[in-house]
């Protein structure tokens, strides 16, 4: 069999299936590779107890399903991930188990439910086998906001895995799980997906419950899968995906009538056409590595047939200025209820302000804190048009940039990232240097659209580590589809 740490769900699942390994046995691989890894690494903030008991009853149901008379295949038809492990970013509620966000705060906070994707998993016999670090309340770009330590990158311990979902994407990278589950509001699957080497999928928004993740950004956040593989991102998101809905979430979409009825382009998968954006690339700040992977790139589709165009998206320069604005003013929002009262632990004060006032001043990280107080400036009075309403109009601005251009083309295609992963403690000091990684990423959640990044080149760090280069394709509006048939083209043609 081949290396644990490499296998794919879809290999998993054939493995399952022939009876060549067990879920236990993969459990018990994970655990092996966790318990080697983590320290280092710090990819999990728990490894699950309960995971190989879990394992088991896959197994034992398997067993059973088989001598009922039902074929592999049926057995995978009805329960589609039966025994294949997965692991959580901590943003993302299980029942019974602790659900810190990576903050103080929460960190002996118990979720009383699961989330509709936890529940879609279970139900498709999906087994847990912990959850992962994240920066703090998802507000971050390399872990290092996190209360329990930062996430190192699997590829260079010096450096970063990116954030938010650092641990989502190094557990896959690090061989630790076959599979994760991400939130992004800004970039958090795509950009750790590009610092780490590894597929991340945004899924169109309102295209995936968001019952049970914690709240961000509301009009952003969407929870999306990181794997080795587009064909992996591809089955998890085919099962959390809602097709009925979600009555939990009145923004959750109705997949397949959107795909109908609201995004009515035509794509022919022999003539993809792809849109590149020179005003962003000349823009500066880019790092060679990354400009040299695109054009790569872009080289290797035009030679596989693609049509690959320049096109003009005027707005999009004001993406990561707009994002920092109505970003900050969800997230004020949306953290009030992290009082000590109604959520999470308590730091006593004098009186009830005095309560607020230590809760929240020493069990919330100093991220959280400066995005509570830049929300709240944007949204008093005074400021709330010159900031918040003047950001919205800006957004609709840079939508209709997409869709004018999505006449033309099928995907649009820059770098994840402007740099490859940077060293840890380099950007702490500088929150603008920070949020200038996400140049490329926010867009896609201003937009809605779903975006994919996947791993495209690499090159040489100072110490001679590997490091990961991402490409970002964008689709319209509940295209995953599309992005899937190019992704998979980018994957078949780096490995000719
Ligand atoms: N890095 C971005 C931020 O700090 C994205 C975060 C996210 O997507 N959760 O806001």
């Amino acid at each position: 069999m081949k290396d644990i740490a490499k296998l794919t769900v879809i290999e998993i699942i054939n493995l399952l299936k022939s009876g060549e390994t067990s879920s236990e046995s993969l459990v018990n691989g994970y655990k092996k590779i966790y318990e080697e890894k983590n320290t280092d690494i710090n990819a999990y903030l728990e490894f699950f107890t309960d995971a190989i008991e879990s394992a088991k009853l896959a197994d034992k149901k398997r067993a059973e399903l088989l001598t009922s008379g039902k074929s592999a295949n049926e057995i995978y038809v009805e329960f589609p991930l039966l025994g294949v492990p997965i692991a959580i970013k901590d943003n993302i509620v299980v029942e019974g188990k602790v659900a810190s966000a990576s903050s103080k705060i929460l960190e002996n906070y118990k979720a009383p439910y699961n989330a509709t994707v936890v529940e879609k998993l279970l139900n498709a016999g999906a087994l847990f086998l912990g959850r992962l670090n994240m920066d703090e309340f998802a507000m971050g770009g390399s872990t290092e906001n996190s209360a329990y330590g930062v996430t190192k990158n699997p590829h260079d311990l010096e450096r970063v895995s990116g954030g938010s979902s650092g641990g989502s994407a190094a557990v896959v990278s690090m061989g630790g799980a076959p599979v994760s589950l991400g939130s992004d509001t800004g970039g958090s699957i795509r950009q750790p997906a590009a610092y780490c080497g590894v597929v991340g999928l945004k899924p169109t928004y309102g295209s995936v419950s968001r019952h049970g993740l914690m709240a961000m950004g509301s009009s952003l956040d969407v929870i999306g899968p990181l794997a080795h593989t587009v064909e992996d991102v591809e089955y998890i998101f085919n099962i959390i995906k809602n097709q009925d809905g979600d009555r939990y979430d009145s923004t959750s979409l109705k997949h397949e009538d959107e795909v109908k009825n609201i995004s009515r382009h035509t794509f022919n998968p022999e003539k993809i056409r792809i849109g590149i954006v020179p005003e962003l690339m000349n823009q500066g700040g880019i790092d060679k590595s990354v400009i040299e992977t695109l054009n790569k790139t872009i080289e290797l589709l035009r030679t596989a047939g693609c049509e690959v165009k320049e096109i003009s998206l005027p707005h999009v320069k004001y993406s990561l200025a707009v994002y920092y604005i109505l970003m900050p003013a969800e997230v004020s929002s949306n953290m009030a209820r992290f009082d000590g009262v109604k959520f999470g632990s308590k730091v006593e004060g004098d009186d009830l302000l005095g309560d607020y006032l230590n809760t929240r001043g020493e069990l919330l990280g100093k991220e959280v804190r400066r995005r509570i107080m830049l929300g709240t400036y944007v949204l008093s009075s005074g400021y709330h048009d010159a900031y918040y309403n003047k950001a919205n109009i800006t957004k609709d601005l840079i939508s209709s940039d997409f869709e004018k251009a999505f006449e033309n083309v099928d995907v649009v295609l820059t770098p994840t990232t402007p740099t490859p992963s940077f060293k840890i403690g380099s950007h702490s000091d500088d929150p603008v240097q920070m949020y200038l990684e996400d140049i490329f990423t926010v867009t896609a959640n201003l937009t809605g659209s779903p975006a994919i990044s996947i791993p495209a080149g690499s090159t040489k760090s100072d110490t001679g580590t590997d490091l990961s280069i991402g490409l970002q394709f964008t689709a319209p509006h509940s295209r995953e589809d599309i992005l899937f048939a190019v992704g998979k083209k980018v994957q078949q043609l780096r490995a000719l």
